[in-house]
């Protein structure tokens, strides 16, 4: 069994829909569960569309409308298939979103009903395709089988009984092909729920882990997970393999391919999770496992931090002085990201500017340093940091002329993290990239 998931931009066009499907018939004779996003920007549309029926905006309504209409016709038309495999569920969202636009009310048990037309309207065209190409092909509706909590707009599934479920629909059915759409799940009373934004993931792990596939993939428009941010080093190249650990490490620093919380139901069955690129389908992609291997992996930034330094010689020998600053902290809800002491002071960043009130707290427990625009580098790769030979070579990296403003080793075993001014975010990171990959 193998768990495929593909993403919006994968089935934007025809092409790409029946790409989808080559895709998975190279997987037979293995049984193979296919996760579909909603087409293209449809939820995106989905999403205008209920904001203009709440501010009771008709043109934007019927324009965005209009849009998602002639969308899935076209894919219609491109795939050969009926016009009318789409019109019952098209008139049915014109209908459901006049009353919305009627009422000018929008609750988020409707936006939750709302949203799951992307999804439908999309494992809808893709099923009927595969139909007229006779493949083996069976229909799920995400309903009957994910079943959720009723905090809508985020449902928390029900591990348990989706597992059951999923087992007695996909588990006993002789269909090579399943189609279920991400993202969609419903309330043990049947009620619509989704799963957050970008929520297809997460129901791909679930159906991974609940039908013990072997493999998840998970096909997006990007090569996979990249030994840096392409945008800012141009020799940033897709990485083979890494670690649940590392890949978790990464996303906070926006390889936002896949985030850490979505995959945990294949992390904990150590179900290797490949990130693959539907555009380049021959190359080989990332693939993410519980395996580490002892090899630098990426290198990644965060830009616009601050840094506040607390200095109070108290903290000498004395107790109970970084919980009273992480104290402050927690009662302003802002999270600490990176934390660096010496006997008499600690240094913490931040991501956002601390307000006066917070510093006025601060300085109560000692004298405060604010350091702004800075930003923080991270070399990610599982236990490659005890070799002094390698930390040579990433701080020669930075010379005379890139001041280091914090640094922290130590806190995993997966990274080094240095701090430097955000002026030398790209110096610094190209640099870096050479000394490291190149
Ligand atoms: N279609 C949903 C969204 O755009 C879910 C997903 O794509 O994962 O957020
Ligand atoms: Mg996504």
């Amino acid at each position: 069994m193998i768990v495929l998931k593909f993403g919006g931009t994968s089935i934007r066009n025809s092409t790409m829909i029946q790409r989808t499907l080559e895709i998975a018939s190279k997987k037979l004779p293995k049984k193979v569960v296919i996760v579909y996003s909603a087409s293209g920007k449809t939820t995106d549309h989905l999403v205008t569309i209920g904001e203009a029926a709440r501010n009771g905006n008709k043109e934007a309504y019927e324009s965005t409308l209009e849009q998602i209409i002639t969308h899935h016709k076209n894919i219609c038309n491109d795939l050969s298939i009926s016009q009318e495999t789409a019109d019952d569920l098209l008139e049915e969202l014109r209908h459901f979103t006049q009353g919305l636009l009627l009422l000018k009310e929008v609750t988020k048990r409707s936006f939750d009903s709302l949203l799951s037309f992307g999804e439908f309207l999309s494992t809808r065209l893709v099923y009927a395709y595969a139909m007229s190409k006779n493949l083996s092909v069976e229909y799920h509706d995400s309903r009957t089988f994910l079943k959720t909590d009723n905090t809508f707009g985020n449902a928390q599934p029900n591990m348990p009984r989706t597992k059951e479920l999923l087992k007695q629909r996909i588990g006993s059915s002789s269909a090579s092909i399943h189609i279920v759409q991400g993202f969609i799940g419903s309330t043990e009373g049947g009620v619509c729920t989704t799963l957050g934004r970008g929520g297809s993931d997460y129901t791909a792990s679930l159906c991974a882990a609940a039908l013990d596939a072997e493999v998840l993939e998970v096909w997006t428009d990007v090569p996979g997970i990249m030994t840096s941010d392409p945008r800012i080093v141009s020799d940033a190249q897709p990485l083979s393999a890494l670690s649940y650990q590392e890949a978790a490490e990464l996303a906070y620093f926006g390889a936002k391919v896949l985030h850490p919380a979505t995959i945990q139901p294949a992390v904990e069955k150590a179900i290797p999770v490949v990130i693959k690129n539907t555009n380049e389908p021959e190359l080989p992609g990332t693939n993410i496992g519980p395996n580490h291997t002892p090899t630098i992996k990426a290198l990644t930034s965060k830009s616009s931090l601050t840094l506040v330094q607390v200095h109070s010689s108290r903290m000498l020998n004395n107790h109970g002085f970084l919980s009273g600053m992480f104290t402050i902290f927690n009662e302003h809800k802002i999270s600490v990201d990176i934390v660096a002491t010496s006997e008499v002071s600690i240094t913490v960043s931040l991501e956002i500017a601390p307000d006066d009130k917070l510093l006025n707290e601060l300085s109560r427990i000692g004298k405060i340093i604010v350091l702004q625009n800075q930003t923080c580098l991270c070399a990610v790769g599982y236990r490659v940091w005890r070799n002094a030979n390698l930390l040579s070579k990433v701080f020669s990296a930075f010379g005379k002329d890139i001041p280091i403003t914090l640094i922290s080793l130590g806190g995993s075993e997966n990274n080094l993290t240095i701090v430097i001014p955000d002026s030398k975010q790209q110096i610094a990171l190209e640099r870096l990239h050479t000394v490291l990959f190149g």
